[in-house]
């Protein structure tokens, strides 16, 4: 089995640690779609320990007791500090110096690589230093883990800001002659080799995930995409669906991560949660709900949204007072200054939208720039006649199955069947048939589709929600972390490719 051999790797740990005034710590779990999926393996036996970033600077005569405590009950380890950085650190070195340098590296991430990985090349900004600290940081993540290594461990490493770490750890693993097994998954999209090859370091991104045994991606397209840049940049072909990388053979598959839906069929199940459906169809009576809920991110397209909505009433002056649309904005990065001009644009758009066709008694675009409480989210996506995504390029989005896995049950007469109307730039698009598909820069078509949404037959859209619904009931992310385990474990590999 899979006991006791699993390590995950992701720039956050699932625990926040803060600390308060009194210098007390307290610890609290967060959630997300990695988190859910992985906890579900705690439930089937499956014990792992998780190696990211605690969130904060812990400082060093506090380090002893907060990294037990993780340990021991979270089965979490805090990447902090190296041998070498402790090191400094007795020779008079500022404690903050690691998690300034994992802030930069984050903003190396967030600002080199994440937009390039979105198609977003302007703005890619990309500088020695910050690639340095992007380097640095992958180094101590693959030292943290290094220090724990056993014969026959599974390493699965996670996402665009630690795309060094199974080639470091690789090596480090053959110096310290234990064998190991290890895993890379992209959350992101992967980009067009013509985009790819950009960026300055596609070489080291490349041989850095390339460390791996098995690769995983959310589309057949980012998967080919990413052969594409394997080919072109390296010479790297398919053989026999795998690809040859010196003397190892690496296996590149698309397996997308889904949700956990039974947790929001449990929440739709509380009386509060039905309480907040009723009040929400109360206040909207009479109105068409359409629900958007996204980070403030440049790749959720909420401005082409904000526009479609705008042509929509343009074009379709009867609907005007029959459709509302709550956004909930979720404030993201908020220290970046593209983000915070994209929040002036998007509440400008918000203010013309209000102004053109509203009235004292009807506001068509409801702007939320908070957080909400998942009882909060459940009851919103329940009474909302239709989801809107709008997104540029968007990895997979999860909201997405989040709205489906709540038009799962009808224990509320509330509760209508369900529209998705969807960008084709998600990868959720080529998982979920059965929605609407949109191009977000076609103001017009999407405008339309917006039309053809809030018109649509009640038994069509039951029809395309049940074919949705069968895809995120199935497509979990506990069967997802299964999935790539198994194809993870060299010993389940063998079984399966001889039977
Ligand atoms: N979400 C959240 N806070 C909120 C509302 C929603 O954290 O106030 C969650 C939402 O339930 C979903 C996640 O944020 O699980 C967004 O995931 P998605 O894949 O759609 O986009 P990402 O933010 O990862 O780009």
């Amino acid at each position: 089995g899979l006991e006791n051999r699993v390590k995950i790797a992701s720039n956050r740990l699932p625990v926040s640690v803060s600390v308060n005034d009194q210098g007390q710590y307290t610890f609290s779990r967060s959630s997300g779609g990695l988190v859910t999926g992985l906890g579900g393996l705690k439930g089937a036996d499956l014990e792992y320990t998780w190696y990211g970033w605690p969130g904060i600077e812990i400082p060093h005569h506090d380090l002893q007791q907060v990294t037990t405590k993780l340990r021991e009950e979270h089965s979490a380890v805090p990447v902090l500090l190296d041998q070498q950085l402790a090191e400094r650190y007795y020779d008079g070195f500022s404690s903050e110096y690691s998690s300034s340098l994992i802030r930069t590296s984050l903003k190396s991430a967030d600002s080199t690589v994440w937009p390039l990985l979105h198609y977003q090349l302007d703005k890619v900004s990309y500088d020695e230093d910050t690639i340095a600290a992007y380097r640095k940081a992958n180094q101590m993540f693959a030292d943290t883990i290094a220090r724990d290594l056993k014969e026959g461990d599974l390493v699965w490493i996670q996402d665009y800001h630690l795309m060094l770490v199974p080639e470091l750890l690789r090596q480090r693993a053959q110096e310290m002659k234990v064998s190991i097994r290890l895993g890379f998954f992209l959350h992101t999209p992967f980009p067009g080799e013509d985009f790819f090859t950009t960026l300055p370091s596609k070489n080291e991104i490349l041989d850095g995930i390339l460390g791996s045994d098995v690769i995983g991606f959310h589309t057949d397209e980012y998967r080919r995409h990413f052969l594409d840049a394997c080919s072109e940049v390296l010479g790297l072909r398919l053989f026999d669906d795998k690809l040859k990388v010196k003397d190892r053979e690496v296996k590149v598959q698309t397996l997308p991560v889904g949700i956990e839906p039974s947790d929001f069929h449990k929440r739709l199940d509380k009386d509060e949660v039905q309480e907040m459906i009723r009040s929400t169809k109360k206040n909207f009576s009479g109105l068409k709900i359409l629900v958007g809920v996204d980070r403030l991110d440049y790749i959720k397209g909420i401005p082409q949204k904000l526009q479609a909505i705008d042509e929509f009433f343009q074009n379709h002056p009867d609907q005007v007072g029959r459709v509302v649309l709550v956004q909930v904005t979720i404030p993201s990065r908020a220290n970046l200054e593209l983000n915070q001009n994209l929040r002036t644009e998007v509440q400008e758009l918000v203010g013309k939208v209000n102004g053109k066709y509203g009235n004292v008694n009807y506001v068509p675009v409801h702007f939320l720039y908070k957080s909400v409480s998942p009882v909060e989210l459940t009851a919103l996506y329940a009474a909302a006649d239709v989801c809107f995504i709008s997104s540029t390029r968007d990895g997979l989005n999860l909201v997405c199955y989040e709205y489906v896995a709540c038009h799962d049950h009808d224990c509320s007469a509330d509760t209508p069947p369900g529209v998705l109307l969807l960008s084709k730039f998600a990868g959720a698009s080529s998982t979920l048939k059965g929605c609407l598909l949109v191009n977000p820069w076609d103001k017009t078509r999407c405008a339309d589709a917006v039309a053809q949404a809030v018109q649509m037959e009640p038994s069509e859209a039951m029809k395309r929600m049940k074919e949705m619904r069968s895809t995120v009931d199935q497509q979990t992310s506990f069967a997802w972390a299964v999935s790539f385990l198994r194809a993870l474990d060299q010993k389940e590999q063998e079984a399966v490719d001889s039977s």
